[in-house]
This record gives C-alpha cells, structure tokens and sequence, in this order.
C-alpha cells in the first residue's frame, strides 16, 4: 500500500493548498495539530477561498456543538 504523500512544500515558493488538501488538513487538524507549514498553508487557503472557509465554519460549528454536548453532560 503506498498512500500518496504529501509532497513537502512541492512547486513554487508559496505552498498554497488546493481545496482538496485544504479540506484534508481540516478535517485532520480536528484530531491532530497541524505542522506550522500546513496551518500555514492552510489559512492562506483559508484566506482566498470563500467555500473552504465556509467548509471551516462548518466544521468549527460541529465541533463545538460536539463539545458542547459532550461537556454538557450526557447522563
Ligand atoms: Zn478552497
């Protein structure tokens, strides 16, 4: 099994993330903390990209309901 990898900081000087890899990262960065060069890639995508930010939003706003939920006290 080779699973693609990232390539790291590929082409050009900016990394800037596709919105595939954008979306990737976000859904990663739930579970685990992103490398700076991803955060970075990543909000810079963030930052040009309507519909990734709203994807962001998205998660965000599930995830504090999430947390919420949990917190709030099931039992
Ligand atoms: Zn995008």
């Amino acid at each position: 099994m080779n699973d693609q990898q990232t390539p790291p900081a590929g082409r050009g000087a900016t990394p800037l993330a596709s919105c595939k890899e954008a979306a990737r990262l976000m859904s990663r960065q739930q579970d685990t903390p992103l490398s700076d060069a991803e955060s970075e890639s990543l909000k810079q995508h963030l930052y040009t990209c309507l519909s990734c930010r709203r994807f962001d939003d998205q998660l965000l706003f599930l995830r504090k309901l999430a947390r919420r939920y949990a917190e709030g006290g099931a039992d």
